[in-house]
């Protein structure tokens, strides 16, 4: 990891950060502030209090360390249907109130944004994509801003594809497949594998209408991946929008240095570490890790029961994230098995937040079972494991196909339908699909050595993005310089306006 230098106060750059309220947008958006102020910029990250107490600690130590960041909170404005202290989406958040709820942090961070202007005088914003009301706020007070939007360009640009040509309106049912038109790689799906925002409007297609609306009007947009990753769909992407865009990824490993920050990512605090004892009594390369991001806990007692199943007849020790579950998703049939597998040495259960960028990089752990969310298939990538795809909403349909089809990382569980997050529904992965799939990951065959090259192969390149002279480095270093250079535009134009 290598900085870009830092500054003197007087020509700093001054940005403020406006992360939004899902894990797996706050998350990898703080990260990026994080490098930004490591390279030099000044940073405010302005949020609310219970999303600030998840990163707190990981300021506080970049600061003790240098670094010119701080938080700012702000109290979230009371909008009708958001009870009263929830500020965090999470799988226990309906659908309707996610939405509800991320209108409230606009409308609060809207109407206090020419105060927060005055106070922090940022030279630039860099705000997650759902805050779509700033990319006026930042012309007003004639400011670039520049947008997160999550994901990857791959995803991005087959959602555009869908958007532009509707390929799956042109099928006779859900199950049937269809190409992807215009990309740089043959891609098939079935519509049953799209997310439903696609086929009908809702609610959500206005609000990411709206996403895309904004983006168009941004200076720029960040994406947290690296070209050896997903090069051609990047060169596609800044094609289709006509947009500036820089991948400046992975960032994960990039900041995240200390077993500290790593244990206490997403969650506020370290997690105790039973766990790492287990991991430390296993064979290199041996543990199946399993976990399906920060929604995890969405599946019904059935599926439930069928994951269980599926691991303890795979013949691979495994370490399974169950979250929360609750009596009616079949706790009592955890518990139960919790102890089996305890007594046999064979799994260990994690409930709750599993400290996931350490439990990669442990050498026990040889693969790892993902619902495919980007931020940790780029955790898994960094780290050179291959993984069982097991997509289950929003865009993981699309990075299943990435990670299987183009870059060939990975075996399919076989999923067929795209969830809503807030509810699983009715398609059951059997424990065959599931036994099948990890003991073609695990099992040692020509098929999986190949995957493993290609997966460290790609985390090696992975390494040299962030490396003096990579492609991330080099981005982050232009999107800094170009920032400076409208500083300095700005600046010198005001000392040429004529005296009145
Ligand atoms: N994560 C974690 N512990 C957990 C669950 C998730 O550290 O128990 C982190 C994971 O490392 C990743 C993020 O939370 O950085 C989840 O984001 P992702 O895009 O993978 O999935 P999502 O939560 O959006 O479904």
């Amino acid at each position: 990891m290598e900085f870009l230098g830092v500054e003197g106060e007087s020509e700093k750059l001054k940005a403020i950060f406006l992360p939004s309220i899902t894990k797996s947008h706050l998350v990898p958006l703080v990260d990026i502030a994080r490098i930004f102020a490591m390279h030099g910029v000044d940073v405010t990250i302005i949020t609310t209090p219970a999303n600030i107490a998840i990163f707190q600690s990981s300021i506080d130590r970049d600061a003790s360390r240098g670094s010119s960041i701080r938080t700012h909170p702000v109290k979230l404005l009371h909008v009708a249907g958001v009870p009263e202290g929830v500020e965090t989406i999470n799988f226990s958040v309906a659908g309707d109130i996610a939405i509800k709820l991320l209108e409230a942090l606009g409308k609060t961070l809207q109407t206090q944004f020419p105060q927060l202007f005055h106070q922090f005088k940022p030279d630039f914003i860099v705000s997650d994509m759902f805050h779509t009301w700033s990319v006026d706020a930042a012309a007003e007070f004639g400011i670039p801003r520049l947008i997160y939007v999550g994901s990857t360009f791959f995803a991005h640009c087959v959602m555009d594809s869908l958007e532009r040509f509707e390929p799956h309106k042109k099928v006779d049912s859900e199950d049937q497949s269809f190409l992807i038109p215009g990309l740089p790689y043959n891609l098939e799906m079935t519509s049953s594998q799209i997310p439903e925002r696609f086929k009908t409007p809702t609610d959500y297609s206005y609000v990411m209408k709206r996403v895309k609306e904004s983006e168009k009007r941004s200076y720029g947009s960040l994406f947290k991946s690296f070209y050896a990753f997903e090069g051609p769909y990047e060169e596609l992407y800044k094609t289709i929008m006509g947009t500036k865009s820089w991948n400046v990824g992975p960032i994960s490993s990039w900041v995240n240095q200390d077993a500290s920050d790593k244990s206490a990512r997403g969650h506020g605090k370290e997690v105790e570490e039973g766990w790492l004892s287990w991991l430390d009594s296993k064979q290199k390369g041996s543990v199946v890790y399993v976990c399906f991001g920060s929604m995890k806990n969405n599946f019904s007692g059935t599926q439930i029961a069928e994951i269980a199943h599926g691991l303890e007849d795979c013949g691979h020790d495994f370490m399974w994230v169950v979250g929360e579950i609750d009596e009616g998703q079949s706790r009592a049939l955890v518990e139960e098995f919790e102890k089996r597998v305890e007594a046999s040495k064979k799994g260990y259960l994690i409930w709750g937040w599993a400290p996931q960028l350490r439990i990669l990089e442990h050498p026990a752990v040889g693969g790892m079972v993902t619902h495919c969310g980007m931020n940790t298939v780029m955790e898994t990538v960094d780290a050179g494991l291959p993984m069982v795809t097991w997509p289950l909403y929003a865009e993981q349909f699309f990075n299943e196909r990435l990670l299987v089809d183009v870059l060939k990382i990975a075996v399919a569980v076989g999923a067929k339908e795209c969830k809503d997050w807030a509810d699983f529904g009715n398609e059951i992965v059997g424990r065959e699909k599931i036994t099948k799939a990890i003991g073609l990951l695990m099992g040692g065959g020509e098929e999986c050595e190949e995957v493993r090259r290609r997966v460290k192969a790609l985390s090696e390149e992975a390494k040299k993005a962030i490396q003096i002279g990579g492609s991330s480095y080099n981005n982050l270093k232009d999107v800094i310089q170009e920032m400076k250079s409208l500083k300095l535009e700005k600046l010198n134009s005001k000392v040429e306006e004529p005296v009145a």
